[in-house]
């Protein structure tokens, strides 16, 4: 009887993990710290979908990358390391060789510096295995002060971060 009591809190718990895992809000800063709002990340049976929904942003395009460590430190954001590329590919949306699992369409942010967007990120997951978000270094979401032109590598020349 003792034994069958124990079980049941520890079966809660798993479920309870595995559901987190699906779907983070991602707090967004700039580079003097202020928060931009967030950016809803969810597992789909396509892939990963960033639900964007930004203010205090300059207006026009914008590049958009998740990085292969999961470090912001301002100003200049270089702590996040390079885009996530566990395929080894090459950089850019357009390069016939690409592109990095981290690499997005860019985002075009309103005069008044607002952007709401969906953005689907078809080869990462937030589950287990190779392309996971989960990795031990962690990873991060960058926005770029240009945009990125889809093939110079290794971003597109899409300018600070
Ligand atoms: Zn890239």
């Amino acid at each position: 009887m003792k034994k069958s009591w124990m079980i049941i809190p520890l079966l809660l718990l798993t479920g309870c993990t595995e559901e987190n895992v699906k779907k983070i809000d991602v707090e967004m800063y700039n580079a003097v710290g202020d928060s931009l709002g967030k950016i809803k990340v969810a597992e789909q049976s396509s892939g990963v979908k960033l639900s964007v929904d930004l203010k205090g942003l300059p207006a026009g395009e914008h590049a958009i990358h998740i990085h292969d460590k999961g470090k912001c430190k301002a100003p200049d954001f270089k702590s996040a390391g390079n885009h996530f590329n566990p395929d080894k590919k090459e950089h850019g949306l357009l390069h016939p060789k690409g592109a990095h699992a981290g690499d997005l369409p860019n985002l075009i942010v309103e005069d008044d510096g607002a952007v709401k967007a969906d953005l689907m990120a078809p080869n990462i997951t937030l589950k287990d295995g190779k392309t996971s978000l989960f990795t031990k270094e962690g990873t991060a979401i960058v926005i770029d002060e240009g945009k990125d032109d889809g093939m110079t590598s290794p971003s597109g020349d899409s300018g600070k971060r």
